[in-house]
């Protein structure tokens, strides 16, 4: 009864006022409510950090390498208009309304995780609604949206008795039906799962591992909030079932960036600190758009924006939100909105080594580069000096869309500045040639010493909160905790620390397991969390895959849609803990390798869920029963305490116990002194050819982005930076020209794995390149694609073919089992 007078006169009504558009009296009222809440954040965000109302206009950065100007800066207001009515741009104080009507049951509990827990959004890193970079509230749109999941209520067992209604559902929908109750059990030929104990699920899984050869199963890991904890302890666990099929997140986002820098410069992880952005000379984005998917990243950079930091965008898209961004947390940018990115520089899909390259032999030419650093501090700039010398003009051009006036104005913007800060996303990694990107990436800041000195960093930024420390702690194919790489001496090392043979081999990536699926090889698939069907690239060889595993295991806290696909003979549900159940508290690493501890926070309890690290162990031990006395932890502090011991740099973990504990392993800055990690101490770098990229005649060069979403999580139908749908083809209006097509207009694109169906929109995205939507473009995805030492998927490497569609002609969505 309560829950539907707030639906009709809360929900509803402030969606009205907040949404909708036109009319005056809307207007008013969506200017008075942001008004309300403006006051209300920004009150909170005083109180918090203890700073008196009035001084909160001035400078609230941490640290700066320039002083952050004080008062308002009408020059970087995005508009004059209060809070950017009638401007399209995401409404981020409409997203706070809605997160109180949707957690309304349980919203004691809900702002108990947003104070006192670790966001389980991106790698940002919070502790509570704070930060270390900047004081006052740290809150975005994911992580509201992202709440929801750790408040809901279970659903229903019965309503997966028969699975056939569900398997229409978007996953979106299925998300939002309850947390996953207990244990629940499907056989082959059963239309849906029925409850099971959990002593009968662990038995069976004992039971069908150990009748199985070791390279016979797999396990993968998400990220979704997963910390380090767990990561650590399944790693063990499935070593001392004597695999190294364990892969996580970490591989479909920044595997090339680790290959990359630990090559280049011998470390494996962000460089600098977020402070370092405020007050440096320039910040450069690469591939990524932080505005979608790291929304408090743009607060930083509005301090940065007004302590005098240039911001630069290499990208196919000049996308909206990087270029203005209102930040619902300062009076100034929440009523004015801010001006962010003023530099774009839009190459073509796979065009960044071309442009890099570019831009570097521009550099070389004018005599605009650090000679002393690349003389004392690096090697190998000879042989790229000569491969940049044999690659003429007209092939850079071609190769990155980009004239050479344009790479000149880069090397220019680049020259001028004594420091900057080099930012990367999946733009960059998600491509065949993705280490060789980040490589390009590496050589041009290394070019000026942009590295271990204040202001100055190269950072892959992180999407997920787990998958920093996901590959650190060992949950990876490739290495051994701490990044060890998989060889007989790291091997016998961890054999003899945990008691146990370690197997030698490197385990098998996920694009690799569903070879071996496919070919009926695998026996056991055990995923904790995440969805192959939606994330990795052609769903339906994805789904027919799955189908042929004897026994699935899938351990979440909510449905997913590859749950329902059809069992070859089992599939099992476990219901999960989420990170702010587990006793005993835990942690995660940021993108600014920050290692913060999130404490255990009092609220209602699923009753059968179980922390995920206590399921791992205890299946181990049923399959290995001698070994039961070391596979086991008291709780999440005695797991720290163990890693403290096996990673070196994570020595300091153990200390972890109480909100807001934490530290950044490395320091602030790695490479401190400019003193690499490598063998003479010496930065790399490498002569990177460029991509060979080959197309038909006629096709056209296809990126996948995100919309309203977190990661394959789809929030909205339509992306409020953009106003684009969810199938929106982005086009380039010369293109739209040539073709005789508008926004709008229905078209198809194929190519040798699939088809796509979409509406164009036009945009201001490269001429021969074109955008859409992820995961459902994964129809377009070469499978079998990938970087040669990460192996991540090409998501950001399409090539298809486009005709006109009629409206009639149009199939349906991809996204259904
Ligand atoms: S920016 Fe990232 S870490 Fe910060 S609140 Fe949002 S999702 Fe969480």
């Amino acid at each position: 009864m309560l829950n539907d007078l707030m639906d009709t006169v809360f929900f509803n009504r402030f969606k009205e006022l907040m949404v909708g558009s036109g009319a005056a009296a809307t207007l008013i009222s969506r200017l008075a409510g942001s008004t309300l809440l403006l006051f209300f954040l920004t009150r909170l965000s005083n109180l918090r950090s203890n700073i008196p109302p009035h001084r909160m206009a001035k400078a609230k950065v941490q640290r700066s390498i320039r002083p952050v100007r004080s008062g308002w800066l009408p020059e970087l207001w995005a508009s004059p208009k209060p809070f950017g009515l009638g401007e399209q741009h995401p409404n981020n104080f409409w997203e706070v309304f809605r997160a109180i009507a949707e957690n309304r049951d349980n919203l004691g509990y809900a702002y108990r995780i947003l104070d006192q827990g670790v966001c389980d959004g991106c790698a940002l890193g919070t502790t509570g609604m704070k930060d270390w970079t900047v004081s006052g509230i740290h809150l975005c749109n994911i992580r509201l949206r992202l709440l929801r999941l750790n408040t809901m209520p279970p659903f229903d067992g019965k309503l997966l008795e028969n699975v056939k209604p569900l398997q229409s559902q978007r996953s979106r929908d299925l998300r939002g039906l309850g947390r996953i109750p207990y244990p629940l059990i499907r056989r082959q030929g059963e239309p849906g799962f029925r409850r099971i104990s959990w002593e009968e699920a662990l038995n069976l899984i004992a039971q069908k591992i150990k009748a199985s050869q070791p390279e016979q199963i797999y396990f993968y890991l998400t990220s979704r909030g997963v910390p380090n904890e767990t990561y650590y302890a399944a790693q063990k666990a499935v070593r001392a079932l004597g695999t190294n099929n364990i892969d996580n997140a970490a591989r479909v986002c920044h595997s090339p960036s680790t290959f990359a820098l630990k090559a280049a410069l011998g470390v494996a992880a962000t460089t600098c600190s977020y402070t370092d952005l405020i007050g440096t000379d320039l910040v450069v984005f690469f591939g990524s758009n932080v505005a979608n998917n790291q929304p408090v990243m743009m607060k930083y950079l509005y301090y940065a924006r007004k302590a005098g930091t240039k911001v630069a965008v290499v990208n196919p898209y000049r996308e909206p939100a990087m270029e203005r961004y209102w930040i619902p947390s300062d009076v100034e940018s929440a009523l004015f909105g801010t001006k962010i990115a003023e530099h774009f520089f839009q190459v073509q899909a796979s065009g960044d080594i071309a442009f890099l390259h570019g831009t570097l032999k521009q550099m070389i030419s004018e005599g605009w580069l650090n000679d002393d650093f690349i003389r004392d501090h690096t090697a190998g700039f000879a042989e790229l000096r000569s491969l940049l010398d044999r690659l003429s003009w007209e092939e850079l051009e071609a190769a990155s869309g980009v004239s050479q006036q344009r790479m000149r104005d880069f090397a220019r913007l680049v020259a001028e500045a004594n420091r900057a800060v080099f930012v990367w996303g999946m733009g960059i990694t998600q491509h065949t040639c993705g280490e060789d990107n980040v490589h390009a990436i590496i050589n041009l800041a290394l070019s000026k010493g942009f590295v271990g000195r204040e202001g100055c960093g190269l950072m892959p930024i992180r999407g997920h909160s787990g998958v920093q420390g996901g590959a650190e702690m060992g949950a990876y194919a490739t290495v051994f905790p701490g990044g060890l790489p998989i060889n007989q001496e790291n091997a016998a090392k961890f054999s003899q620390q945990w008691g146990f043979s370690v197997p030698n081999k490197p385990g098998l990536t996920t694009p690799e397991m569903l070879e071996l699926a496919l070919q009926r090889e695998l026996e056991v698939l055990w995923s904790m969390g995440g969805d192959f069907r939606e994330v990795m690239p052609d769903p339906e060889l994805v789904e027919s895959a799955l189908k042929t595993i004897p026994l699935r295991v899938h351990q979440d806290i909510v449905l997913s849609s590859q749950m329902l696909i059809e069992p070859d003979d089992t599939v099992i549900l476990l219901p999960s803990a989420t990170r702010y159940e587990i006793p005993g508290g835990v942690t995660e690493t940021s993108t600014e390798r920050r290692v913060i501890f999130s404490p255990e926070i009092p609220g209602p309890r699923i009753e059968e869920a179980r922390p995920e690290w206590e399921v791992f162990l205890e299946s181990a031990r049923r399959v290995r029963p001698e070994w039961a006395n070391k596979l086991s932890f008291a709780g999440t502090e005695a797991i720290r305490e163990e890693i403290a011991r096996t990673i070196p740099v994570y020595a300091g973990i153990q200390n972890l116990k109480a909100k807001g504990d934490s530290f950044q392993y490395g320091g602030p800055m790695l490479c401190a002194g400019q003193k690499f990690s490598t063998a003479d101490s010496k930065a790399r770098f490498k002569a990177v050819n460029l991509p060979q990229i080959t197309s038909p005649v006629g096709a056209f060069r296809v990126v996948t982005r995100r919309g309203k979403q977190f990661n394959s999580m789809v929030h909205e139908d339509i992306d409020a930076s953009t106003a684009a749908s969810r199938d929106v083809i982005l086009m380039n209006p010369l293109d739209a020209q040539r073709l005789g097509l508008l926004s709008g207009d229905h078209v198809r694109l194929h190519n040798d794995f699939g088809s796509y169906d979409g509406t164009v929109l036009l945009a201001p995205v490269t001429a021969g390149t074109l955008e859409i939507h992820w995961p459902e473009g994964n129809v377009l995805v070469d499978p079998r694609a990938r970087s040669p030492l990460a192996k991540i998927p090409a998501y950001k490497e399409i090539s298809a073919m486009l005709e006109r569609a009629s409206k009639a002609e149009r199939r349906e969505p991809v996204l259904k089992v």
